[in-house]
Formats: structure tokens, C-alpha cells, sequence
């Protein structure tokens, strides 16, 4: 039998997504200690068999060997690495840190050289999955940063994730994951203009989906998510498009990759009107609903 080597992890944002990542870091025997504003959110935790921290310095302090962040955007991201009660203000050097949320690749690169520079090796992993795959352990990283703290991370990854991907130098995971989300965004809304189109012309909805996904239309939004009712009993769209990936989460994605795109220059023709179509969805109540009813833009009958 192989020996797993455990390790004593902070953990901070314990959300809809860090919550059971963090459980999965227990559950794979690593001592864990969390810190999160909700202390509902650190009581499940400390149920589950986590010691909790008092503020992100007091997980810096607690002779931990690597640090993992799950938080909602780069304001969050930046107050608790660099803030006055901050990571980075109080950790030991060498400790790994892991930051897994999405934000914008300049952010990350600026918190990354900043915890390089006092000698703390940081990677950006954000993650692919959403909320089943973090309860199941089977998230896809997306991480950037030095090759060496990649192979250091893997213990700690690979219990929360099976797909580990090195994208390249820091800032690269933030890079792939919105690439990839504009893209999906953009995908669901072609898929949601066609099969609207096909059964206002006439077709059977289940029949139209099934000649695209054997035909070359098919992709993850018309074959696993299609946004028409009752053409995949399991997929959000039928059951009223609750539960998912929120469609203010897509427009969260979206508005990272068209900022990211500006500093860059680089003409995002589609995922910028992708991005104004979701938000004037969400700004017509519609934010909470998983982002495959964007398609109610585009059907008569739709409920509103
Ligand atoms: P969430 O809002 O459920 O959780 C965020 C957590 O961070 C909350 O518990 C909040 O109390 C905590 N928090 C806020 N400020 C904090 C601080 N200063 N210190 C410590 N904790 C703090 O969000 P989520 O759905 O878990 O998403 C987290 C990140 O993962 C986001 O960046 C999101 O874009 C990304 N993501 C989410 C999904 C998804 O399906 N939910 C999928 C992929 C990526």
C-alpha cells in the first residue's frame, strides 16, 4: 500500500464551492483549518472535523504548510491576501498558496508577484465543475503558475479535483477558464437560437437535439445543457432552469473576459454581445436561473 502523505491546509471561503472542496480535503486526511465571514459556513466545517480560524491571519499563523481560497471575486481575493489582517501580511515563507476562484488574469498576476517576492510560491486554479463536481471531488483546475509549486499542489488538488491541468506561467488558469466559459456562454446561446428556430419552423425538440448531437452542432450546450424543455429529463431546462450554473455566474465570466480582452486589445465580437444578452436577462429577474434559459429571449411561449 502507498503511503498519502497528509498535510496541515488553511482553507478560506467556505461557499457554495469551497464548502465541500474543504470537505473533501478532510475526507482525504489532511488537518484542516478554515476562516470564513459566515459562521454557519464555518460551523458545517468544524462539523465536519475542521478547526476554525478566527481571520485569515490567524489561519497564516496556524503553522500551516499551504493555504486554499475560494472566494467570490478579485475584491475579496485582494483583501484577503494583501489587506492590513491579510495572508500575506502574517504567513511563514515557502507556505504554497492556492488561489481557486475566477477572477481576472491581472489580479491574479499582481497577488502572485507579490507572495513570490516574500517568498511564498502562489498558484491561480480556478476550477470547472460547479457545484456537483466540488461535492464529488471531480472538479477540472486550470492552474497557473511556477511548474514547481504545480507539483507541490498536486496532493492537495487531487483530492478535490480529478482533472489538474498546468496552463502555464501565472494568471494562465484565470486565462483558460474564461476563454472557456466565453465560449460557453456563447455555445448555449447558438445552441438556444437553433432549437428555437427549428421548433418554431416545426420540428420536434428531442428529434432537432438529436440530429445535432450526431451532427456537427453538437457541443456541451446542445448535447449535456440543451436549453429546451423536456429534451433532457436531467438538465436544468426541465425543471424550470433551477439548480446549474446561475446565469449571473455566466455574466460574472463573461464581464472578466471582456475586461481582460480590452487590456489586450483583442476584439471579442461575440462574447461581448453574449455578455449584453445575459445582462439584460438578469436585469429582467432572470439571474438566479441556471444560464440555459437565456433561450426565453428567443420563444414566444416561454413563461416569462
Ligand atoms: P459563494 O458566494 O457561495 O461563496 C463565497 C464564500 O466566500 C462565502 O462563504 C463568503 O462568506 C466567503 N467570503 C466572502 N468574503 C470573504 C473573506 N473576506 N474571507 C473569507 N471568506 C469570504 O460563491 P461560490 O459559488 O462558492 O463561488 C466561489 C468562486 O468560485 C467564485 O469566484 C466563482 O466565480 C467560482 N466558481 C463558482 C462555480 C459555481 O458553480 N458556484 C463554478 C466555478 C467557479
Amino acid at each position: 500500500m502507498t503511503e498519502v502523505s497528509t498535510m496541515h491546509i488553511g482553507f478560506l471561503g467556505l461557499g457554495n464551492m469551497g464548502g465541500p472542496m474543504a470537505c473533501n480535503l478532510l475526507k482525504a486526511g489532511h488537518r484542516v483549518t478554515v476562516f470564513d465571514p459566515s459562521a454557519q459556513a464555518v460551523a458545517a466545517l468544524v462539523e465536519a472535523g475542521a478547526t476554525s480560524a478566527s481571520s485569515p491571519a490567524a489561519v497564516a499563523q496556524a503553522d500551516v504548510e499551504a493555504i486554499v481560497t475560494m472566494l467570490p471575486a478579485a475584491a475579496q481575493v485582494k483583501q484577503v491576501y494583501q489587506g492590513n489582517d491579510g495572508l500575506l501580511a502574517h504567513i511563514g515563507q515557502g507556505v504554497l498558496l492556492i488561489d481557486c476562484s475566477t477572477i481576472d488574469p491581472l489580479s491574479a498576476r499582481e497577488v502572485a508577484t507579490l507572495a513570490l517576492a516574500q517568498g511564498n510560491p502562489m498558484l491561480d486554479a480556478p476550477v470547472s465543475g460547479g457545484t456537483g463536481g466540488a461535492a464529488a471531488g471531480t472538479l477540472t483546475f486550470m492552474v497557473g503558475g511556477p511548474a514547481s509549486a504545480f507539483d507541490q499542489a498536486g496532493p492537495i488538488l487531487s483530492a478535490m479535483g480529478k482533472n489538474l491541468v498546468h496552463c502555464g506561467d501565472s494568471g494562465n488558469g484565470q486565462v483558460a477558464k474564461i476563454a472557456n466559459n466565453m465560449l460557453l456562454g456563447i455555445s448555449m446561446i447558438g445552441v438556444a437560437e437553433a432549437m428555437a428556430l427549428g421548433v418554431s419552423l416545426g420540428m420536434d425538440a428531442k428529434v432537432l437535439a438529436g440530429v445535432i448531437n450526431t451532427s456537427s452542432g453538437r457541443c456541451w450546450s446542445s448535447e449535456i445543457n440543451n436549453p429546451f424543455p423536456g429534451v433532457l429529463a436531467n438538465a436544468p431546462a426541465s425543471r424550470g432552469y433551477s439548480g446549474g450554473f446561475g446565469t449571473d455566474l455566466m455574466l460574472k465570466d463573461l464581464g472578466l473576459a471582456t475586461e481582460a480582452a480590452k487590456h489586450v486589445r483583442q476584439p471579442v465580437l461575440l462574447g461581448a454581445a453574449a455578455q449584453q444578452l445575459y445582462q439584460s436577462f438578469s436585469q429582467q429577474g432572470n439571474g438566479g436561473l441556471d444560464f440555459s434559459a437565456i433561450i426565453k429571449l428567443y420563444r414566444r411561449d416561454a413563461e416569462a
